[in-house]
């Protein structure tokens, strides 16, 4: 028997219980994994409140984890007994010590990927390549704006276009946060908190505006977002961290210059193995030669995850965050 954090039921913190749970043996195209370290994501928080439904109750959390193979069950081909490995993504069930989970959904790890060090990146690292590469085509001579750019997702998304040859504006909502988005490097950085972002962009874009705007932040920021957009332009609305972007009318996107919207997931453009090995590869790429750096700035031991949900909800963290098992 392990331990594993259940949920028996949406609300607050509190309902995150450190229980005993059997993983149980892998089945057919499963793999049976003792974690070393377990990702903090906000989608948790989404899951945990009932924001997005989860199929079942209790449940136990946790999009992203990495550890070790422990067994295989039948026709396993992907990984072996053994192995380190790391995933991201559905199914949910990573707040456990050891947990059962399709083997197509794992990604061996190389020698220069530490397995705690891919605990803390998987997700907003394959996030921040599909972001980049399949959302908008970002390369030499981009201009683009990322919001919450010393958040997770952030600080890794920041240096990479940096690396693709954007010009890169950041928001960030404290004068600490702000730091950490110029160290990672941003060009510039706006406090989104003062307002007047829209005004900011267009001094630094000579009243162009940019080419992309990439939104986590949801209701905040969503229209501002839209005013910071050039004719043409590409809005990717990919999270909801102050809560869900309102319904709006298209014409909007007309009457601001034709612009694109994408909503996306990180689920879709990993969908198929090919694509969630290609992801993988491209992210464990750039952090081997140093591209991006992967900001551990906060950990805590599984058992205190209600911790480190709070920390994450409140604004209080920077860079990425592990639970160690
Ligand atoms: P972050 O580390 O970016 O944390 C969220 C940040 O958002 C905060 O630190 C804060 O930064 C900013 N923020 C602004 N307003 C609020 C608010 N009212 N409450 C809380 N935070 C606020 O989180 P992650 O890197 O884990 O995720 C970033 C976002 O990306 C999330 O919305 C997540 O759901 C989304 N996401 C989407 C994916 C997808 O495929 N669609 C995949 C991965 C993540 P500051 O203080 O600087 O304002």
């Amino acid at each position: 028997m392990s331990k594993a954090i259940v949920l028996h039921a949406h609300g607050g913190v509190d309902n995150l219980h450190w229980e005993e749970r059997d993983p149980g043996r892998p089945g057919a195209g499963e793999a049976l994994i003792r974690h070393e370290a377990v990702g903090v994501n906000f989608i948790d928080i989404y899951h945990r409140t009932g924001l997005y439904p989860l199929p079942a109750l209790p449940a136990v959390l946790g999009m992203e984890g990495a550890g070790i193979v422990l067994a295989v069950g039948e026709g396993v081909t992907e990984v072996q007994p053994g192995q380190r490995v790391a995933y991201a993504g559905r199914p949910i069930g990573a707040y456990a010590e050891e947990r059962c989970i399709p083997a197509r959904r794992l990604v061996p790890l190389p020698d220069a990927i530490p397995t705690r060090m891919a605990a803390a990146m998987m997700l907003r690292g394959m996030t921040a390549r599909y972001l980049l590469h399949g959302c908008y085509p970002v390369r030499q001579g981009t201009t683009l704006l990322v919001h919450a750019a010393a958040g997770g997702v952030g600080s890794m998304l920041v240096p990479w276009a940096c690396h693709l040859g954007a010009t890169v504006i950041g928001t960030a909502g404290s004068p600490e946060k702000r730091e950490k988005a110029l160290a990672a490097g941003c060009h510039h950085v706006i406090d989104y908190r003062t307002g007047g972002v829209a005004a900011r962009i267009r001094e630094l874009t000579d009243g162009r505006g940019v080419d992309v705007v990439y939104d986590s932040v949801g209701q905040a920021t969503f229209m501002d977002s839209l005013d910071c957009l050039r004719p043409m332009g590409t809005m990717v609305s990919f999270g909801q961290s102050s809560g869900a972007v309102p319904p709006f009318d298209p014409g909007v996107l007309a009457a601001r210059g034709s612009l694109f919207l994408t909503r996306p997931s990180l689920m879709h453009y990993t969908e198929r193995r090919e694509d969630l090995l290609a992801h993988a590869a491209d992210l464990f790429d750039v952090v081997a030669r140093g591209v991006v750096s992967v900001h551990i700035d906060q950990s805590w031991p599984l058992a205190q995850v209600a911790e480190a949900h709070t920390a994450l909800e409140s604004r209080r963290t920077t860079g990425t965050m592990v639970l160690d098992v």
